[in-house]
């Protein structure tokens, strides 16, 4: 008889670890909280790794229509100094496919495709250890029984729980991010000063990250160090008070740069949180998270990567794998918690250099990961 799975969570872990199971002809059931798939901003732009997120999407027999709508031009990268000086003009070659960028939207339209999501089913907790299964409890107040439930519902898992008392910790850095639309004929300027990838201006513990979607679309990131609570004056909901705190804390940098700024439209406020590096937790049959759920770690490039590869290998293991449900998900766990750890060292100690008392760190650390 075949296992009764369900994941929680339709983001990129969730969606990739449910693609391969249908592709496998495996039923499972998608819970996802949103009630309709574009019930809010999808965000921004990702870069899928070759041997990552690509991975994934090669699992799920994806991979070519992502080469179709992926931006390979998008891997540019282009590093000032707050004067504005350019310090860095870095250009993919033209047939270079390590890291192209998808738009989120388009990424989870290409992971959704056949998949019979349950939208608008909140998840409030899941019980394991019950004699016919794990239970899953649902918002609108129904439960139902299955033999393995996959917590890919991400920074803040209603599923974690059931295994792990961990909680994410402030990183001490915060982020706010706005938009720019249009940007070709509404700033010309700007859209020049970004170019086709990303741009990062680096200062003392601040920077100013602005990258490209397509359309037109630009997403600006202002990140600094700050306490949790340095916007108790400031009225997060009134747009101009947001950007007036912004161009004072970036006060002294070149006027062009903070141009994406004072033209950004909607300020959203995001206060980087992490897990602890190498979380892990004592195996629960039953029971696993993926993803942000279980590791999540400071916005580097990883994140996304991570919880589709883990739900592609996941789904693949149990859809090719032994009868033994739980010995499968054991593996896996394994398996995850050992690359995890090795990412979230690595971006816990890229987040320091990014946004560090002394700029020259982000600069060095461009160099070391860039290819020449
Ligand atoms: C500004 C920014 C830029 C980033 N850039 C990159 C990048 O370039 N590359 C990269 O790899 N990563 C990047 N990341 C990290 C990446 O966004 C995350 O690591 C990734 O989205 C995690 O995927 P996930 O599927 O685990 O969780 P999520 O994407 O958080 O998805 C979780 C899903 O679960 C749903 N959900 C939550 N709670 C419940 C519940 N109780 N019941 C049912 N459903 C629920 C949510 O609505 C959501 O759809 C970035 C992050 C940020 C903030």
């Amino acid at each position: 008889m075949r296992q009764r799975i369900a994941v929680v969570g339709g983001g990129p872990g969730g969606l990739a670890f449910a693609r391969v199971l249908h592709r496998h002809g495996h039923p499972v059931a998608v819970f996802e909280r949103d009630p309709a798939p574009d019930a809010r901003p999808p965000g921004g732009t990702l870069d899928l790794h070759e041997g990552l997120g690509q991975l994934a999407l090669d699992k799920a027999g994806l991979l070519a229509e992502f080469r179709g709508l992926s931006r390979p031009e998008g891997q540019a990268m282009r590093i000032l100094d707050t004067d504005g000086t350019v310090l860095r003009d870095w250009r993919p070659r033209p047939d270079g496919r390590a890291n192209p960028e998808i738009d989120r939207g388009q990424l989870r339209d290409l992971l959704l495709g056949p998949l019979d999501v349950q939208w608008g089913r909140g998840v409030t907790q899941v019980v394991p250890g019950v004699r016919d299964g794990v239970v899953v409890h649902f918002a609108v107040g129904r439960q139902e029984t299955f033999d393995l439930v996959v917590g890919a519902d991400g920074a803040w898992s209603r599923v974690r729980p059931a295994v792990s008392s961990a909680t994410p910790h402030y990183t001490g850095v915060t982020v706010v991010e706005t938009s720019l639309d249009d940007v070709d004929t509404r700033h010309p300027a700007l859209a020049r000063l970004i170019g086709d990838g990303a741009l990062g201006v680096y200062g003392v513990n601040r920077g100013l990250v602005a990258q490209r979607n397509s359309g037109g679309h630009v997403k600006v990131y202002a990140q600094f160090r700050a306490p949790l609570d340095w916007h108790t004056h400031v009225d997060l909901a009134d747009g101009e008070a947001v950007r007036a705190s912004l161009l004072a804390l970036f006060d002294g940098w070149a006027a062009h740069v903070l141009d994406l700024l004072r033209h950004g439209t909607a300020f959203v406020h995001r206060p980087l949180y992490v897990l602890p590096v190498s979380h892990t937790w004592t195996h629960t049959p039953g029971v696993t998270l993926l993803g942000d759920a279980a590791h999540l770690m400071p916005p580097l490039g990883a994140g996304a990567n991570l919880a589709m590869l883990e739900g592609a290998e996941l789904a693949e293991s149990i859809a090719t794998g032994a009868d033994d449900l739980d010995e499968v998900v054991r593996a896996f766990e394994e398996r995850m918690w050992v690359r995890a750890g090795q990412w979230a060292t690595i971006t816990a100690a890229g987040l320091e250099r990014l946004v560090s008392p002394n700029p020259a760190e982000a600069l060095a650390l461009f160099d070391e990961v860039q290819p020449s």
